[in-house]
Order: C-alpha cells, then sequence, then structure tokens
C-alpha cells in the first residue's frame, strides 16, 4: 500500500463503521481493521494518515459551478485554477462546469474550447454539462451531434426556460428532450418561467422599483413552480429522466415530490444559500450581492427545503457557485471600467453567489448538528447521490477498486466564514461571512494524492482530470 488512513470512523450512504483505508496508486485497495502495509512497501516510505476522532468520507461532488463563466460585462472570478482549489480546501474532489456554445458554434466546437480552458488548470477532478441554448435548439444538425457529446463524457445537458437567448420554448424543450432521451443523456433544466418574470421585471422598472428586492418580488415561486411542472410534464411526453437544478422554494419541492410518488424519474437539487439565507438578505446594506436565480426565498422555504433533502425527494446538495466581486455586484465590470450602460437597476446586476469552498461544512452544521440530516444522508446528498446520478462510476463511495477520492473529517474543528481569510475563493466576500461553522476538511486526497494537509493546500493546479461519466 502507499498510503494507509488509520482510525477513522468510515461514513457512507449506507452506513458508519470504524475501519482502515488502504490505497494504491489512485485506487481504494482494502478496508478493513488495522490493515498493515507490506513491510517492503514500507521501507519505501508509505505513508499514514491517522484519522483518530475524524469522519472519512468520500470526496465531495459538486455538479454544478461556474468558474470563469462569462455573463455581460462580467466573469465570475473564480477561474479553473482558483475555484477547485477552494474546492478541494472544502473537500469537493469533483466539480461539474458547463459548456455554454454561442450561436452559430457547434457543439462539439465549444466543448473542445471549454476543455482548453479547464484542462491542465484543475486542482481537482471535473467534468462538463452541455449546455443547448436557444439557438442550437432549432437546428437539426446540432441535435444529431448529442450522441457525439455523449460519448465524448458529456451525458448531461443544461436547458433553460428563462433568459432570452438561452430559453427554449415548449416546442423546442419537448424536441430537446426527446433528442436527449434518444442519446442516453440526462435533461438538467433552469426552471423560471422567463416570459412572466421579464413582464413582471419590465412592470417593476417602470414603476421605478429598481432596489435590489425587486429581484425577488418579480421572480415568485409561483413562476418557478409552475416551470419545474411544465418540465416534468414535457419529459414524461418526451420519454426523458429530469434532473431540476436549484429548486429553491416549497412549490417547486412539492411538484417534484408529487411527480415521484408516481414513480416518475425526476431528480432535484438544492444549495446551501436557499437552505440558509432569505429574501432579507436583499433587503440589507449589501443586497446587489444576495442577487442570484432563482432568487432567495422564505424561512418558511427554507424549512420545507430541508424537511425534503430529510425525506429524499431532493437528492443533491451543489452550489451553483458563481462568484462576483463587490466591485463587480456594484456595477463595476470585470476590466475595472464602469459598465457603459451604467447599473441603474437591479436587472443588471449579475446573478450568482459563491460557496463552493463551505458546502460540506456548511451542509454539516447547519443539516448535520441541527438535526435535519443524518451523517448517511450528509454524504449521500454531497457525494453519492451527484456520483451516480452524473454516471461518476468510480467516485462518490468507499469500496476497494474506486478512485481513492477522500476527506478527512474533523468534525469538531471551528471555523469562522471570512473571505479572503478563511475562505480561499477568489471574491471578496461570503453570504456566510462570520458564520462560525463546526466540522471542515483536514486532509483531502484526489486519486490518492493527499492534496491538502491539515487545512494547507499541498496539491498543483493540473493534477486535475476530465472525468469519465457514462449516463444510465
Ligand atoms: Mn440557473
Ligand atoms: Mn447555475
Amino acid at each position: 500500500m502507499d498510503i494507509v488512513i488509520r482510525n477513522g470512523t468510515i461514513i457512507t450512504a449506507g452506513g458508519i463503521f470504524p475501519a482502515d483505508v488502504g490505497i494504491v496508486g489512485e485506487r481504494i485497495t482494502a478496508l478493513g481493521e488495522e490493515l498493515r502495509p507490506e513491510l517492503g512497501r514500507r521501507l519505501h516510505g508509505v505513508v499514514e494518515l491517522d484519522a483518530t476522532g475524524c469522519y472519512v468520507l468520500p470526496g465531495a461532488i459538486d455538479p454544478h459551478v461556474h468558474l470563469q463563466m462569462p455573463a455581460g460585462h462580467y466573469v465570475s472570478s473564480d477561474d479553473f485554477t482558483s475555484g477547485t482549489v477552494a474546492a478541494a480546501l472544502g473537500g469537493t474532489t469533483t466539480v461539474i462546469d458547463f459548456v455554454e456554445p454561442k450561436p452559430g458554434e457547434p457543439l462539439l466546437d465549444a466543448l473542445a474550447k471549454r476543455r482548453t480552458e479547464a484542462d491542465g488548470r484543475v486542482a481537482v477532478d471535473y467534468g462538463l454539462h452541455m449546455t443547448v441554448p436557444t439557438w442550437h435548439a432549432a437546428h437539426p444538425k446540432e441535435l444529431d451531434a448529442l450522441s457525439e457529446v455523449v460519448e465524448a463524457s458529456v451525458p448531461s445537458f443544461k436547458l433553460y426556460l428563462a433568459y432570452e437567448g438561452l430559453r427554449l420554448d415548449d416546442a423546442q424543450l419537448y424536441r430537446v428532450m426527446k433528442a436527449i432521451a434518444g442519446a442516453g443523456g440526462l435533461p438538467i433544466v433552469h426552471c423560471e418561467n422567463g416570459p412572466i418574470c421579464e413582464i413582471l421585471r419590465a412592470q417593476a422598472v417602470a414603476q421605478g422599483n429598481t432596489t435590489p428586492i425587486y429581484h425577488a418580488l418579480t421572480r415568485p415561486p409561483r413562476q418557478e413552480a409552475e416551470a419545474v411542472s411544465r418540465a416534468i410534464d414535457l419529459a414524461a411526453l418526451a420519454g426523458s429522466s429530469l434532473y431540476v437544478v436549484h429548486v429553491s422554494c416549497a412549490e417547486a419541492a412539492a411538484r417534484i415530490a408529487a411527480a415521484r410518488l408516481q414513480g416518475e424519474p425526476i431528480y432535484g437539487e438544492t444549495c446551501p444559500q436557499y437552505l440558509t439565507l432569505t429574501v432579507d438578505d436583499l433587503d440589507g446594506p449589501h443586497g446587489e450581492r444576495f442577487v442570484c436565480s432563482p432568487p432567495l426565498r422564505s424561512q418558511a422555504d427554507q424549512a420545507v427545503l430541508w424537511d425534503t433533502l430529510a425525506r429524499r425527494d431532493l437528492d443533491v446538495l451543489a452550489t451553483d457557485h458563481c462568484p462576483f466581486t463587490t466591485d463587480e455586484k456594484n456595477g463595476i465590470a470585470t476590466n475595472g471600467r464602469p459598465r457603459p450602460d451604467g447599473h441603474a437597476d437591479f436587472t443588471a446586476i449579475p446573478g450568482g453567489l459563491p460557496s463552493i469552498e463551505a458546502r460540506l461544512s456548511l451542509a454539516h452544521t447547519l443539516g448535520v448538528r441541527a438535526g435535519w440530516l443524518t451523517l448517511e444522508r450528509w454524504v449521500e446528498i454531497c457525494c453519492t447521490n451527484p456520483a451516480r446520478i452524473f454516471g461518476l462510476r468510480r467516485k462518490g463511495q468507499i469500496a476497494p477498486g474506486l478512485e481513492a477520492d477522500l476527506v478527512i473529517f474533523d468534525p469538531d474543528r471551528r471555523l469562522t466564514i471570512q473571505a479572503g481569510r478563511t475562505l480561499h475563493e477568489r471574491v471578496d466576500w461570503s453570504p456566510y461571512e462570520g458564520l462560525v461553522v463546526q466540522g471542515w476538511p483536514r486532509d483531502v486526497l484526489s486519486r490518492g494524492r493527499v492534496i491538502v494537509r491539515d487545512g494547507e493546500f499541498v496539491g498543483e493546479a493540473g493534477w486535475g482530470r476530465f472525468v469519465l461519466r457514462e449516463q444510465g
């Protein structure tokens, strides 16, 4: 063996037990009591990690991140290196980002280009989802290419029901879902009713209601729930499964739970921000920072989302990490100049929040310790389900033969969240600033290599690889 993790408590989706973990090369090779490295290997420097008092978890998987994502005058502030280093420090050993093809750009060309941005720069393994925007949905040649995209290890497709240029109408959504199902892929859908939001936004602006709170008031829960229902029904008509990203409210969660009760293959995701922040944050002194879509909701919605996660009608806790600096949130473009068109109202604020680093710990502190989640369920929603749903066959669990992506998590370590100090995301604020979390990763392994040691990053940019994924 090359590495033995001793005396830890293994936490998996299926159970909790004390065991040592043996690793050779990139794989887990043994799981048992008091593993002894072979004598010969010991002479050649087997690394022993003592996990006494700690949990040993599968490396966490964040299947919804936006690193160096262009958004109008802005680019999300974490690049593939800074974002994956922060992810690693927080116990996340695989991220899945997005390809966003431009009108007229073939899907496969856009995929190749996005890979050149990430390959050689990521500190942990990464995958990509393919976006099918409005232009591509209308071009049969592009829909024919979906099976080639699946073969290129990108078997999940991001579809939008909001945002002009991305948004699919009912006919497009149906056609694209049918093509995705035919190619053996999974549609993952941003469910908000774009046209309704546009009407409400225009009304608010016309009435001079331009402060950040109107971002939430013009994207009410019911329009999200409507879009979730529509996606569920069109997926059924198209013979497709469906993954709903960033479920933010009780009403949308209820639509998913009802479909699952009927046995429909619907997956649901929520994010830390919807479990911990509320619409009131948009009314505070830094309201502009908290603009994200769907918007933050009420405390009552939070309780329902926690409960739905616990009851297993939501499957995944992902971040939707999409950081913008305070300047960017206030209308200073990424190039440092004021936006040429000014920043007069909430509709111009770049949307998205950072949280790639604290997800696992937030879910431990506010989910497990607060009594919403069992330890097993915590691992299931952060590690095991994302691997299963997104076709990462060798990740998300701890068993011989699987890749040695592992987190030694100290459940007693306290940390005060402070952007730029205790966090390593490349952004000058955190939505969780000042929050004291209990439980933080001590050591992190990516494919058998220690990349975080005692809370310090010791890996390297370029270590991460593009992951092989198989759907179904
Ligand atoms: Mn979205
Ligand atoms: Mn997103």
